[in-house]
């Protein structure tokens, strides 16, 4: 077998020649063109199919269904809520139900169409009895898989919606009240929180529906910002 450090000398001397090449030709810039073969489709279709039956945690008990995520894989916009509650689980898919078809209009008011501007799904994948929240070993466990979504996805900007999830992404005690009205850095992206759309169903005078608008239109321009150009 060739040796690696023999062949990659060989393409370095070989680069070199194309550069001076160019360089005597009398050109200043190259194009460069990468393309990449990922498909961020595939990758979340296979982590799905490997998370169905997951026993890793106690919510396996609860639920009939793992709630993966949906919507769009290439989106740069990711939508985070707490986790699956009845109907989602009975559906499979997150946020449906009043607070879903709510979530929708609200994405809507920004320009985002939910399925094809977005990508949405939970901390944790499986519904906890009661719509309790979910305990700190039960996120500790499901917590790879949000994390792998979220570097297949790649956003430039995740939503999160709801005290657990902000608290939860954020590493902090505060109330979504503190939290929300600015955006953070998380990983490699930025993170807006913001009221659930079930909290603004329970909670429909105006106050809490004026701070949702400004959030989601921070969020609008942040991924405008980081997606332009
Ligand atoms: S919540 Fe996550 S870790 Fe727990 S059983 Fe469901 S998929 Fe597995």
């Amino acid at each position: 077998m060739e040796d690696p450090r023999l062949a990659l000398g060989e393409a370095l001397a070989a680069a070199a020649d194309t550069l001076r090449h160019h360089r005597d030709l009398g050109l200043t810039e190259i194009a460069c063109q990468m393309t990449s073969s990922r498909d961020p489709g595939a990758e979340l279709a296979a982590q799905e199919r490997a998370l169905q039956g997951c026993p890793r945690c106690k919510l396996s008990k609860s639920r009939s269904t793992v709630v993966f995520g949906s919507g769009n894989p290439r989106a740069r916009f990711v939508v985070i809520g707490e986790g699956p509650g009845e109907e989602e689980d009975k559906q499979g898919k997150p946020f449906v139900g009043r607070a879903g078809q709510l979530l929708t209009k609200m994405l809507a008011s920004v320009k985002f169409d939910r399925e094809r501007d977005c990508y949405i799904c939970n901390v944790v994948k499986c519904r906890p009895e009661r719509n309790r929240n979910p305990e700190p070993d039960e996120v500790a466990a499901c917590n790879p898989f949000l994390l792998a979504q979220l570097d297949t996805i790649q956003p430039a900007v995740i939503l999160a919606m709801g005290n657990f999830a902000a608290q939860t992404m954020l590493g902090t005690k505060d109330g979504i009240t503190k939290l929300r009205g600015r955006a953070y850095s998380y990983r490699d992206s930025v993170l807006v929180p913001t009221f659930h759309p079930a909290f603004l169903l329970r909670n429909p005078g105006d106050q809490y529906k004026r701070m949702a608008w400004d959030d989601l239109k921070l969020a609008r321009r942040e991924w405008e910002r980081l997606t332009s150009g």
